[in-house]
């Protein structure tokens, strides 16, 4: 997996707002982002449901 871009699992889904697709629904998962020059320090992270979250561990996976 990407060491700047971390995919990282909730204990329990929370009902709050997906910040990729914008709706208010269960967000089962958390992007990790990390500083391009040091991936150990983290910029931000961003909370996605179960859809986004499929779809940005596709996009993080692919190699091009
Ligand atoms: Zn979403």
């Amino acid at each position: 997996m990407n060491k700047y871009l971390e995919l990282v699992g909730y204990a329990r889904p929370v009902y709050r707002k997906c910040e990729l697709c914008k709706r208010v629904k269960d967000v089962n998962y958390r992007l990790d982002v990390k500083n391009a020059e040091s991936s150990v320090m983290l910029v931000g992270s961003l909370d996605l449901c179960k859809h986004c979250a499929a779809n940005m561990g596709e996009i993080i996976q692919k190699e091009d």
